[in-house]
C-alpha cells in the first residue's frame, strides 16, 4: 500500500470528511457499503468493522456469518458530487473471516488468488476496459423509462447528443476520484455512450470498473436521467458490451510482444488466446452473467457469437488491436458490464496461464467476416460458438474444473444456485411477444 493509516487520518481530517463509505461487491457484482461516522475511520483501518455476511447474496456460511472488512488503504477517495462540509469518502475492503483468514467466498479474493497464481509465474496482468452504457428519461414518477429523446449515433456530437452534459460531468468526476481518463463517446444505439479510462493493473481495473458504475448512475440522476448497464435493454439496437483489453508483463516488458513474429505476437500471447478460447464458453456464464446478456450476444450488433480470434476482424470474440510493443493485448469482446469485474477478470486471466502452462495452442486465425459465412462454413473452419443462454453457459461452467477452479467452490456453488433461480423464473414467465404471436393464432 501506497499509504499508511496516518496518511488517511490525516487526509480525511483536511478534506473534512464526515462520513466514510466501505465499499464491497456481492458475489453476483452488486456493490455493497457501509457508513461509518470519521470517529470510527481508525477502527475501520485497522479491520475492525463487523458486518453479518448472511445477510449479502451468497455470502452464507452455516454458523458463521460475522465477517470483517479490511480497507485497502490505496483506494480511499472523496466523492465529488457529494457536499462539501460533511464530504463523503469510500475505501474498498477485502472481506475478512473472523480467524484473520480471507473470505473465499469474497470477489476480490477470488481475483488476488488468481493474480498471486500469475505472479508465481513471473507475470503482472494489465486490464483496460471498454464499458458501453444507455441513458435513458425518467417518467413523471420518477421511475426509468427506455425513452431516449437522443437520436444520436457512434461519434456524434451535440445538439443531437443530449447525453453530451451528463457524460462531460461523469469524466470530471471520475477525473477528481483519480481516474485517469481516455476516450469518451456516443456509441452506436441512440442515447448510448461509452467512457473509456487508462488501463491499469487487473486488481486495480476492477476496483476502478466497480467505482465507474455507481458513478455513472449517481451524476445521471443529478442530470435526471438514468443510467443502465444492462447488456440489451432495447430489442433491435446494440447492446453494450464492456470489452476487457488483457495484457501480461515479465520483467517490465510486455509478454505479448514480439517483433520478430509475424504478427508481433509473443508465443505466450498465441497459448494466452488459446486457453481464453478453449474455456470461453464457461467464461461466459461469468463474463455475460444475466438471461440478458444472450439478447446480445446475437448476429448484427456488433457483438460476438463465435469462438474466433483475428488480428483484424471484428466479428471474432478475441481480437488483437493494431497497438504493438508496450501496448500489444487482446482485447476479449464477449464481457457484458453487468458482470462482476472481480470474478471476470479472475476467470480470463486463469484461462489464459492455462493456455500459457499448458501450451495450447489457438485454432487458425479468422480472417473473413464470421458473421458472412455460412454455418457449413463455421463448420468446415471448426469454428464452434457461445452459449446462447444462460442456462446453457451455467452448464458450460459446471463442465469446466479450470474455470470452477478459478472461483473456488463456495462463489461456484453460490453463483449457480442464484442464476439457476434467476433462469426458471425468467424461463416459466409468459412474455409479450408469445402473446403477441400466439393469442389470437391459436
Ligand atoms: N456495442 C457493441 C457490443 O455489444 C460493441 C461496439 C464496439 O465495438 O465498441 O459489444
Ligand atoms: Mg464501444
Ligand atoms: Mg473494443
Amino acid at each position: 500500500s501506497n499509504f499508511t493509516k496516518e496518511d488517511i487520518l490525516k487526509k480525511a481530517e483536511e478534506l473534512e470528511v464526515k462520513f466514510i463509505r466501505l465499499q464491497f461487491t456481492d458475489i453476483l457484482g452488486v456493490i455493497k457499503n457501509v457508513a461509518i461516522t470519521v470517529n470510527q475511520l481508525e477502527d475501520a483501518l485497522d479491520g475492525k468493522i463487523m458486518f453479518d455476511g448472511s445477510s449479502i447474496d451468497g455470502f452464507t456460511r452455516i454458523n458463521e456469518s460475522d465477517m470483517y472488512l479490511k480497507p485497502d488503504y490505496d483506494t480511499f477517495t472523496v466523492f465529488p458530487w457529494r457536499p462539501k462540509d460533511g464530504a463523503v469518502a469510500r475505501l474498498i475492503c477485502d472481506v475478512y473471516m473472523p480467524d484473520g483468514t480471507p473470505f473465499e467466498g469474497g470477489p476480490r479474493n477470488v481475483l488476488r488468488r488468481a493474480l498471486k497464481e500469475a505472479d508465481e509465474m513471473g507475470y503482472q496482468m494489465y486490464v483496460g476496459p471498454e464499458p458501453e452504457f444507455f441513458l435513458f428519461e425518467r417518467d413523471e414518477e420518477g421511475e426509468a423509462t427506455t425513452i431516449t429523446h437522443d437520436q444520436g449515433g457512434y461519434f456524434d456530437l451535440g445538439p443531437i447528443d443530449k447525453g453530451e452534459n451528463t457524460r462531460r460531468d461523469i469524466v470530471l468526476a471520475l477525473e477528481q476520484m483519480g481516474f485517469e481518463m481516455e476516450a469518451s463517446h456516443h456509441e452506436v444505439a441512440p442515447g448510448q455512450h461509452e467512457v473509456d479510462f487508462k488501463y491499469e493493473d487487473a486488481l486495480k481495473t476492477a476496483d476502478n470498473i466497480a467505482t465507474f458504475k455507481f458513478v455513472v448512475k449517481a451524476i445521471a440522476n443529478e442530470h435526471n436521467l438514468h443510467a443502465t448497464f444492462m447488456p440489451k435493454p432495447i430489442f433491435g439496437e446494440n447492446g453494450s458490451g464492456m470489452h476487457m483489453n488483457q495484457s501480461l508483463f515479465k520483467d517490465g516488458k510486455n509478454a505479448f510482444y514480439d517483433e520478430n513474429d509475424k504478427l508481433g505476437l509473443s508465443q505466450v500471447a498465441y497459448y494466452y488466446i488459446g486457453g481464453l478460447l478453449k474455456h470461453a464458453k464457461a467464461i461466459a456464464a461469468i463474463t455475460n452473467p444475466t438471461v440478458n446478456s444472450y439478447k446480445r450476444l446475437v448476429p448484427g450488433y456488433e457483438a460476438p457469437v463465435y469462438l474466433a480470434w483475428s488480428a483484424s476482424n471484428r466479428s471474432a470474440l478475441v481480437r488483437i488491436p493494431a497497438a504493438r510493443g508496450a501496448g500489444t493485448r487482446v482485447e476479449m469482446r464477449n464481457p457484458d458490464p453487468a458482470a462482476n469485474p472481480y470474478l471476470a477478470t479472475a476467470v480470463m486471466l486463469k484461462a489464459g496461464l492455462d493456455g500459457i502452462k499448458n501450451q495450447i495452442e489457438p485454432p487458425k486465425e479468422v480472417l473473413e467476416d464470421i458473421f458472412e459465412m455460412t454455418s457449413a462454413e463455421r463448420e468446415a473452419a471448426d469454428i464452434d460458438n457461445l452459449p446462447g443462454s444462460l442456462f446453457d453457459a451455467i452448464q458450460e461452467l459446471l463442465a469446466d474444473d479450470l474455470v470452477k477452479d478459478a472461483l473456488g467452490e463456495h462463489v461456484v456453488e453460490h453463483f449457480v444456485e442464484a442464476k439457476m433461480i434467476e433462469w426458471d423464473v425468467y424461463r416459466t414467465q409468459v412474455h409479450q411477444w408469445e402473446l403477441d404471436q400466439y393469442l389470437n393464432v391459436f
